[in-house]
């Protein structure tokens, strides 16, 4: 067999191109135009790029994005203070930190000064809790995209067997909610987990988060499954040049897989078209507008614009 591959990059790009026809109705009808705080601390070159593509990204999708450059040495008050201003500003729907931050700051500290409201990551506490209780809530984009790629190869996710590989706050644990409220049954794994293998045959659906390249290997997969990479690993080719692989050993992997995410361009391009998702989801929900929109892409549970937000 040879799997398919799910293309994140087309879907992204649906997706946003969907995000911008939402932000032009909510124009039209509301006379809103969503706002994006990104909000960089130091001068990492790989969050640099993050943060740029984001920007670039909203901007297309017709979403007025700022951003703000804080030197390395910036004090925690000083970005708190930002944040508090960010907080206030009518003209801001979503703030975003882009993490890692340095070493003297305390990011739980952080991401919990923003206004839940305009969490558009999905990492305060308060969204935390209420996707855990089925409340209404900003989800985190990494698992929303993955959720979105899954849901375009499997039709009916109900009684299916889901191994999730890694239990970080901003992949893992939120993913595994996702799928559990999609009447999945799943197994989240980390690294204390035996047996790893063994429960990856068992599954129908592998989603690799763990930071580990090749990690999956092709004889731990069902016949049929379908496999979604979310690792990012920096590794060297046979010609030494730098490039970036899943966690996935991609090629034997595709041997047995039904459908498989390649690395780069598959969840990739999810996470940043989801953010800009949110950020019109944020503005509808902190507004208590109601918005009808007319492509309504997944149904993503909870929160999710295209539905129109429930308050709450
Ligand atoms: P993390 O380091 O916070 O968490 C990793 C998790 O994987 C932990 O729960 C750990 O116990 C588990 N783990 C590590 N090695 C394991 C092993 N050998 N067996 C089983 N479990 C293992 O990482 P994170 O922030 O969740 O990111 C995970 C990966 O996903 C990284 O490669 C990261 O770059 C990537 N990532 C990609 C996107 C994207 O948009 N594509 C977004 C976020 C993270």
């Amino acid at each position: 067999m040879n799997a398919i591959q799910i293309d994140g990059k087309a879907i992204a790009g649906a997706l946003r191109a969907s995000v911008a026809r939402d932000v032009a109705l909510l124009k039209a009808e509301c006379n809103v135009s969503p706002g994006l705080a990104v909000v960089l601390v130091g001068d990492d070159p790989a969050s640099s790029v993050y943060v740029k593509t984001k920007a670039k990204q909203a901007t297309a999708a017709g979403i007025r994005s700022q951003q703000f450059g804080l030197p390395n040495d910036v004090s925690e008050a000083e970005l708190l203070n930002l944040i508090d201003d960010l907080n206030a500003d009518d003209a801001i729907d979503g703030i975003l930190v882009q993490l890692p931050l340095p070493g003297h700051i305390n990011g739980g500290r952080v991401l919990e000064a923003i206004d839940p409201k305009k969490d558009v990551d999905g990492f305060h506490p308060y969204n935390v809790g209420r996707l855990a209780i089925g409340r209404p809530a900003l989800a985190p984009c990494t698992p929303l995209g993955v959720m979105h790629l899954i849901k375009t190869v499997v039709s009916d996710l109900n009684g299916l067997d889901v191994l999730v590989i890694g239990r970080s706050n901003i992949v893992g644990k939120p993913l595994a909610v996702l799928l559990g409220d999609a009447g999945c049954t799943v197994t989240a794994a980390q690294i204390q987990t035996r047996k790893l293998g063994e429960l990856c045959r068992k599954a129908d659906i592998v989603v690799a988060a763990a930071g580990c390249a090749g990690l999956v290997r092709g004889d731990w997969l069902k016949r049929g499954a379908v496999v979604i990479d979310v690792g990012i690993n920096r590794a060297i080719d046979s010609d030494g040049d730098a490039k970036l692989v899943g966690d996935v050993a991609f090629a034997e992997a595709s041997k047995r897989a039904s459908h498989i995410t390649p690395v780069p361009g598959g969840v990739g391009p999810m996470t940043v078209a989801y953010l800009l998702s949110n950020t019109v989801s944020a503005a509808v929900w902190r507004r208590g507008l109601s918005l009808k929109v007319s492509h309504p892409v997944h149904h993503i549970r909870p929160l999710n614009h295209r539905e129109g937000v429930r308050a709450g």
